[in-house]
């Protein structure tokens, strides 16, 4: 297998490459992790993702996650079948963009990424994976709170003797509703405290804090091993 050498990712370099794939709007991540991942594609080989070891009761997640699951997957197959220039597993479903396609050449060119719930699509180079697969953290344990107010109000609606549809909903809102109104409220928040609706959405910041050096560091796990350094 090719593999990168990190010292040869100047900043320059990276210059260059980020204007010929329009990667401008993310500086934060111009870690390692994001370097390799960009000279990689530049050079048009395939870098290693990370190699995450959940145990088996992570599993237990996809209980209160599926029904995102189910419209995420579908969503990736989709993209993936008009745009898609590959398709992997890590922590989710992902579709990496092709550098070529029409999203990546227009209307999501700034973009590194969307995380829709376990998986998304990522811009050319997967650049954005460690910060995604944070979003994908943040959906697991938003739609785990909607869960149990779902349940909670689903017994409520039955000890009123509620009907079948009825008690369905009492279900539904909270647990699907989790899924759907969780980010727009990080933003909305954002906006209420007078800050950038992006940048100000304390889901972002929390991902973007994640991407700094040392901690993607620690998230390349296996995929550093990989790479022959030569030097510490
Ligand atoms: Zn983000």
């Amino acid at each position: 297998m090719k593999t990168v050498n990190l010292e040869q990712a100047t900043d320059s370099a990276l210059d260059l490459i980020g204007e010929q794939f329009n990667i401008k709007r993310f500086p934060r991540e111009k870690n390692r992790s994001y370097r390799c991942r960009m000279l990689a594609l530049a050079r048009g080989i395939d870098f290693p993702d990370p190699q995450l070891h959940r145990p088996w009761y992570w599993w237990l997640t996809f209980l209160w996650t599926w029904q995102a699951d189910a419209l995420s997957m579908f969503a990736v197959l989709l993209i993936h079948m008009a745009w898609g220039r590959s398709m992997f597993w890590s922590d989710g479903l992902w579709v990496e963009l092709r550098a070529n396609c029409w999203p990546a050449r227009t209307w999501y060119r700034q973009w590194g990424g969307t995380t829709f719930c376990h998986g998304g699509m990522l811009g050319p180079g997967r650049a954005s994976l460690t910060h995604e697969r944070h979003h994908v953290e943040q959906t697991e344990a938003r739609m785990l709170a909607g869960f149990i107010m779902g349940l909670a109000s689903l017994v409520v609606a039955l000890l009123f003797g509620s009907g079948p549809g009825h008690c369905l909903l009492a279900l539904e809102i909270p647990w699907f509703g989790s899924w759907l109104l969780g980010y727009g409220a990080s933003v909305g928040q954002a906006c209420l405290r007078g800050e950038d609706p992006y940048a100000g959405s304390h889901l972002e910041e929390a991902a973007y804090a994640l991407t700094e050096d040392d901690l993607a560091d620690h998230e390349m796990g296996d995929a550093q091993n990989a790479r022959p350094t030569g030097k510490k």
